[in-house]
């Protein structure tokens, strides 16, 4: 039996404005979207070793923060994802992999979305004053800590430094306008080691991967 595809909510697909991303209608509310990826005719691709011989591993379901303009105010929403997974089938592989998306980086439970307004924030742009950590954590009812929002920035900022995403046009702004901001200015009190800070966040990413993983936080069905 072929399970019936959900209906869409075009309307707060819209208001979500993630290409790669569909709301499903009838399930969440204006804090919480349901998503399923948009479907694509793209044959899944094995990333470790490059074979298309695939094995269905069933659905996962993963829960990432997301912003969504409202007037004056970004709000913080959840957004439960939900896709497939599959197992490489070369018989020297067997790699268990998800399909990559745009909107979040490697490994992240926040959207790039999220990420660049809190590097927007938190950087000293035009007569805004910039708001420190604590602050934006505040902005977002403190369902962020200070010490993630922190992560988030430094990821984010590395992400865009080494070029590993579009670069979005208040980034480009900056640098145009020479108020280029590098790592080594981060002005956090503890910054002094930043390229050291940036290591020791990835470590961390790192080992807190591995650990969803052994703790299968993922739940499959
Ligand atoms: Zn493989």
């Amino acid at each position: 039996m072929k399970n019936k595809k959900p209906d869409i909510d075009e309307e707060r697909t819209a208001e979500l404005d993630l290409p790669e991303l569909q709301v499903i209608a009838g399930k969440g509310d204006s804090e919480h979207f349901f998503c399923i990826p948009i479907p694509t005719k793209a044959h899944p691709v094995c990333p470790r070793c490059g074979n298309s011989a695939a094995r269905n591993q069933g659905k996962i379901r993963r829960n990432y923060y997301h912003v969504i303009p409202r007037g004056e105010k970004s709000n913080l929403v959840t957004i439960s994802l939900e896709f497939r997974k599959h197992k490489c089938l070369a018989s020297n592989c067997g790699c268990v992999y998800y399909p990559k998306f745009s909107f979040v980086s490697p490994y992240a439970r926040t959207t790039r979305k999220l990420a660049d307004v809190i590097v927007g924030l938190h950087i000293p742009q035009g007569i805004d004053d910039p708001l420190s950590f604590t602050e934006i954590s505040e902005q977002f009812s403190g369902k962020i800590s200070p010490q993630v929002v922190r992560q988030i920035y430094l990821r984010r900022l590395s992400e865009l430094e080494a070029g590993l995403s579009d670069v979005p046009a208040w980034y480009r702004e900056i640098q145009e306008n020479e108020l280029h901001y590098s790592s080594s200015d981060l002005p956090d009190s503890d910054m002094s080691q930043p390229e050291e800070a940036i290591t020791r966040y990835y470590q961390d990413i790192e080992l807190l991967h591995s650990h969803c993983k052994n703790a299968s936080i993922d739940s499959t069905y």
